[in-house]
């Protein structure tokens, strides 16, 4: 044990308020060494006693002058200690690690959304705690107040390297009314948005996402999240992912490795393999206090500042002073410099900003990348999520991650706990363990075992995986896609699919009247056959009301006067290519061909006309109405037709 004298503020160091870390000198650490050896305890914990008042405190640094303690004054204030008073210090073995910590509430505090990574990020200035104590927690805003209500696995417990169990309790019945009035209201607020490009919305840093369909954005995304008057940008980012599940564990995309200012961006690049045609977008606090924000979404171009809003205007009247990098007219620089040298420092370490007089004790710059910031709260913001290893609790072989940038992309796309809709149950469950093979097949873990149930195929009804119909499918189209082409009559009124033996390549319905078994072997007699029938057709008719073909009299539609415009016509018909015959056919033919043409003049039709005619033929068309006779056509081309390429 030590006698030091209390010594509130030496050498112009400060100390923060609330605290129980404490400067002691150097030559504590010195008799400790010597006494116990380099197997100090961790953390080192003091107890502090004056008279009858004593509590512990923790070491923030053994600098200070001999014979000498520095105390936050909430430590100072415990003891009853005023300057010069005598303060017994002794190392202490006996505060355990907390395991429970219960606060309760001594107001409500609506801003705070998340008590737990409040006190994450805020409890870092504190050692211990006693039960009984108040908890103080200084914000440049305000001072947060909860009581130490219950700790264990003791009254009095240590705070470093502990997983706690935290609990908030409201004081009274009347708060614990207003907290869940209050929290459910905060559910109920700011309904997720549907973000739109080049616009700008006021959101808040909660568990709320906002969507963005991205489809039309081309080439790269930006969203940025203006802080705008925040105190410490460090404490908000935007994170984003491709499924709903985005959250502070869970994005594909974030604003943390990118600068810290006025605005925080994420840049999302299209071309990724990752990217998504609806993203997640999530604003959220570190420091589990909420705020609004401007958030704004649009092309990098229209986002990023450009150069020429930061570029100093440097005229003949002006220049830059070399110590603050003011812009300061020519004749008065030396009256500046006399100034600024006296008074101004600029950071050594390169980050460009100016302090007054010295460069205080808050401003840090990370040993492990390029980051800076001006309080220690963003320094502990920075460690977690930067340079602080985290492993995948919800993966069977619990892998880890450099820090919580790769765990969350890792928990956002391959993670066996990402909940996924499997496109065989199509229940929402976690997408489990995958194997290699199920990799392979881009299937989740889950998918790859549901998928191994089996289904009879619509098409062979061999029995199939689940997961193999598609591909089993797939063999179906690809057979169908080499089926030889249907020949149709050639028959312009006729759709019946024929085997095409005879010269005209009519069907056999249609060739049928014209046969004739006699030697023919230049085709002679068949062509007058044919002609004498198409003469008969064009004058007589065949008879029939319905009949709808052009070329026939009983039509209506035959416009040939006299016997020599009609033999005309008929030698002009058959000396071309057979093309353009046009007998009559039966009414459920005509009835065919109707449909036929119908589906014919659809221009997004991807079957080619032998297929349709096929079709029309393979369908039983006598029992539905037009509709229904069209939907019956099309669903057997999708089942039997090839596709045109
Ligand atoms: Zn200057
Ligand atoms: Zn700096
Ligand atoms: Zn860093
Ligand atoms: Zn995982
Ligand atoms: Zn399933
Ligand atoms: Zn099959
Ligand atoms: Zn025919
Ligand atoms: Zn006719």
């Amino acid at each position: 044990m030590v006698n030091l004298t209390y010594a509130p503020a030496c050498n112009g160091a400060s100390l923060p308020r609330f605290s129980d870390k404490v400067i002691l000198p150097a030559d504590i650490l010195e008799q400790l060494v010597s006494a116990r050896g380099l197997d100090l305890p961790h953390p080192l914990l003091f107890e502090a006693r004056s008279g009858q008042a004593r509590c512990f405190v923790g070491v923030k640094e053994f600098s200070s002058d001999e014979g000498e303690v520095q105390l936050p004054s909430l430590i100072a204030d415990k003891l009853g200690l005023a300057s010069g008073d005598t303060v017994a210090i002794e190392v202490c073995d006996d505060v355990p690690r907390g395991t429970k910590l219960s606060l309760r509430l001594t107001e409500i505090y609506p801003e705070i959304i998340n008590w737990k990574w409040f006190l994450e990020a805020n409890l870092s200035s504190y050692t211990t705690l006693t039960k009984g104590d108040i908890l103080y927690i200084e914000k440049p805003h305000k001072v947060y107040e909860l009581i130490v209500a219950e700790t264990e696995p003791a009254n009095s417990i240590c705070l470093i390297d502990t997983d706690l169990d935290l609990d908030i309790q409201p004081l009274n019945d009347e708060m614990a009314r207003e907290m869940a009035r209050t929290s459910s209201e905060q559910n109920n607020q700011d309904p997720p948005l549907e973000l739109q490009l080049g616009r700008s919305y006021t959101v808040k840093t909660n568990s709320t996402f906002h969507v963005l369909d991205a489809d039309s954005f081309t080439p790269s995304i930006t969203a940025s999240l203006l802080v705008g008057d925040s105190a410490d940008p460090s404490g908000f980012d935007l994170l984003v992912s491709t499924n709903k599940y985005v959250a502070k564990d869970s994005f594909i995309w974030s604003s943390i490795a990118g600068p810290k200012g006025s605005a925080n961006y994420v840049t999302i690049d299209r071309a990724s393999p990752l990217f998504g045609k609806t993203l997640f977008v999530l604003p959220v606090s570190w420091t589990g206090i909420s705020s609004s924000f401007e958030l704004r979404i649009g092309s990098s171009e229209q986002i990023m500042p450009t150069k020429s809003d930061n570029e100093i205007i440097l005229s003949d009247q002006n220049i830059e002073c070399s110590n603050c990098g003011a812009t300061v007219a020519k004749n008065s620089l030396f009256l500046h410099q006399n100034f600024c040298f006296r008074n101004n420092i600029r950071c050594p370490k390169g980050c460009g900003k100016v302090f007054l007089k010295h460069v205080p004790e808050s401003h840090w710059h990370c040993e492990d990348c390029n980051s800076y910031g001006d309080t220690p709260e963003s320094f502990d913001i920075h460690q977690s999520l930067n340079h602080t290893e985290m492993s995948c609790e919800d993966c069977e072989e619990k892998p880890s991650f450099v820090n919580r940038i790769a765990y969350a992309l890792h928990r956002a796309t391959v993670c066996e706990g990402l909940l996924h809709e499997c496109q065989f149950c199509h229940l929402e469950l976690p997408r489990g363990k995958s194997t290699a093979e199920a990799r392979l097949l881009s299937f989740s873990g889950h998918e790859f075992d549901c998928g191994s149930r089996t289904t009879e195929c619509p098409k062979c009804d061999r029995i199939t995986k689940l997961r193999e119909l598609k591909s089993h499918l797939q063999l179906h189209d690809l057979e169908r896609s080499h089926l030889p082409v249907p020949t149709v009559c050639s028959n312009v009124n006729c759709v019946r699919v024929s085997n095409g033996t005879n010269s005209p390549g009519l069907c056999d319905v249609c060739f049928g009247p014209s046969y004739a078994a006699v030697h023919d072997p230049d085709g002679k007699k068949l062509r007058s056959r044919l002609e004498r029938r198409y003469v008969i057709q064009l004058t007589k008719g065949c008879g029939n009301s319905w009949c709808k073909n052009p070329e026939c009299k009983s039509s209506g539609l035959q416009q040939y006067g006299s016997m020599k415009e009609v033999i005309e016509h008929v030698t002009r018909i058959l000396s071309r290519s057979q093309e353009h015959l046009a007998f009559c056919v039966d009414e459920s033919t005509t009835k065919k061909k109707l449909l036929v043409d119908f589906v014919m003049e659809d221009p997004g039709l991807k079957f080619a006309y032998e297929w349709v005619c096929k079709g029309v033929n393979e369908v039983d068309l006598n029992d539905s109405n037009e509709s229904g006779r069209i939907a019956k056509l099309y669903s057997w081309l999708e089942d039997n037709a090839p596709e045109l390429a």
